[in-house]
């Protein structure tokens, strides 16, 4: 069954909640909060009576432990986002805040004795802040840790807490790495995850608002999975999601990404893309999965839809238009890619499958009922195909070519065959049917000619060829002598056409 976009947009509120383990982890991993946990779960036992926090940049506090707690008298809660303005007499606020910017500027470290009282008591502490950074360098918070002199009354815990800091530092950093890695990627294929690409679309469809620089979308779904769960076993259909994953990455660029959406189905985000190389890339994509032998499954094909984010849309509408090209593709056959309309809204059925194909294909409702002008309709749907082929293939010049001279003489034809058939066959308006096709005819030669001559591309060609004159020609005025063939079974047509 194929599913549609409703169920599959992530809505904001989902987000916002958060449902499972891997939210949670998400959540915390983007607040940088596992970092600073991390580091009091290792660093500070309690036992040694030391108090530690993590203060943003901003000086709010973020963490605290419990030793922290009981020195303020305040929950973590209530300490949360709190500044030492609001928790200390203005002087020794000061204090603290000119070794936050000290710590702020690069200093290593930082400490500061202080000597106040504090309702009706007299407080002495030790105060030591160091900077808390992030795998990449980058200073991500400011740490405190406090001995309260009074209660202690040493500094060898202190001392032993921050030799501590230094020795795991190392260690603590590769955990960090690895749990934002985790936050990030899908465990069975190390693809990225949703949560991953929706940040990396941010990014992305910002400098296309700002930039106008292009960017393109493709979904693709293994087609019959269940199929493959069912016929070769789940841990088969696994193994095929860890290869096609593989495959897929190996067949892209640094730029573009690989996320796993969902179960057998995939986004590739590629930035600074336009749709028709989105496009070529979709194609190479289909062939290289089609080639690829998948141990104990055998051959597995995929189905995709491709779609060039439109400046100020959103995301949802713009996931929606890859989805239904995808919906698409899979109605028309699978194994084969399609192209989403600029809008949700454009054009008639037929026009749309027209304008927005990568293969045309054949459907039942495109019969006419003349055997042979069906025939000769599938047979240019054919051509058209195998000319796209060898273009999105990078076939040589002179294939193409060949292949562009085939289109144009079995289109003309077969004009020549249907005009004969539609008169036999009594339709009224052959002369001006047959006036189209000569015009029809007259372009198609002087667009062929411009090809050779260097001065028109195969694209402009091919969109030519096979949306004006096959697809939207045969799926907009041919329909209008189909009743007429259709009450008709003209023997004469028939033999004329041989
Ligand atoms: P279609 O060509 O229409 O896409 O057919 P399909 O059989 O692929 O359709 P459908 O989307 O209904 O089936 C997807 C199947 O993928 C159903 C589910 O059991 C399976 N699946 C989802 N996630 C996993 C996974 O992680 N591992 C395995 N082995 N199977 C999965
Ligand atoms: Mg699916
Ligand atoms: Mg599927």
């Amino acid at each position: 069954m194929i599913r549609r976009t409703e169920d599959k947009v992530l809505t904001a509120t989902q987000q916002a909640t958060g449902t499972n383990e891997n939210d949670l982890i998400y959540s915390f991993a983007k607040a940088h909060v596992i970092r600073a946990s991390g580091l009091i779960a290792l660093l500070m036992p309690q036992t040694l009576g030391v108090g530690v926090a993590v203060k943003t940049l901003e000086g709010g506090y973020l963490l605290v432990n419990q030793v922290m707690q009981t020195f303020f008298n305040k929950t973590a809660e209530q300490l949360n986002g709190r500044t030492d303005a609001e928790l200390f007499p203005a002087e020794v606020a000061q204090q603290l805040q000119r070794s936050d910017h000290k710590i702020a500027a690069g200093a290593a470290t930082c400490s500061d004795q202080l000597n106040f009282l504090h309702d009706g008591k007299q407080v002495e502490c030790l105060w030591f802040k160091f900077p808390v950074h992030g795998p990449d360098g980058q200073l991500l918070f400011i740490g405190a840790a406090m001995l309260d002199t009074v209660r202690v009354g040493t500094i060898e815990a202190l001392q032993q807490s921050l030799e501590h800091l230094q020795n795991t530092n190392q260690e603590l950093q590769k955990s960090l790495v690895d749990l934002s890695q985790l936050a990030s990627t899908d465990k069975l294929t190390g693809a990225w995850n949703r949560r991953r690409l929706e940040e990396a679309l941010l990014k992305e469809m910002d400098r296309l608002r700002r930039y106008d620089h292009p960017l393109s979308m493709l979904i693709l779904d293994i087609d019959f999975f269940k199929k493959i769960n069912d016929d070769c076993g789940h841990s088969a259909g696994d193994q095929v999601l860890v290869k096609m994953a593989a495959v897929l990455e190996s067949n892209l660029r640094a730029s573009d990404s690989l996320t796993r959406w969902g179960g057998e189905e995939f986004v590739v985000l590629c930035p600074d893309t336009t749709l028709y190389t989105a496009t070529v890339l979709a194609e190479r994509l289909r062939q290289s999965i089609a080639k690829t032998v998948f141990p104990e499954v055998g051959q597995v094909t995929i189905s995709l839809g491709v779609a060039e984010c439109i400046k100020g849309e959103t995301w949802e509408d713009w996931f929606k238009r890859a989805d239904s090209a995808l919906y698409r593709a899979k109605a028309s056959g699978r194994n084969q890619a399609q192209i989403a309309p600029e809008s949700s809204q454009a054009g008639g059925a037929g026009e749309d499958i027209a304008a927005n194909f990568v293969r045309l294909s054949w459907h039942a409702a495109y019969e006419s009922g003349n055997p042979v002008i069906d025939e000769q309709h599938r047979g240019l749907f054919e051509d058209a195909n195998q000319l796209l082929g060898a273009v999105l293939s990078k076939r040589p010049h002179a294939e193409v070519a060949e292949m562009v001279n085939t289109l144009v003489r079995d289109v003309v034809q077969h004009f020549k065959d249907e005009e004969v058939i539609i008169q036999a066959a009594g339709y009224p308006r052959t002369k001006e049917h047959a006036a189209i096709h000569s015009r029809l005819v007259d372009k198609a030669v002087l667009m062929v000619k411009s090809f050779h001559d260097g001065n028109l591309t195969i694209g402009e060609l091919f969109q030519f060829l096979a949306h004006d004159v096959v697809a939207r020609h045969m799926l907009g005025a041919d329909r209008e002598f189909f009743p007429c063939l259709q009450c008709n079974v003209n023997p004469v047509a028939m033999s004329s056409a041989d």
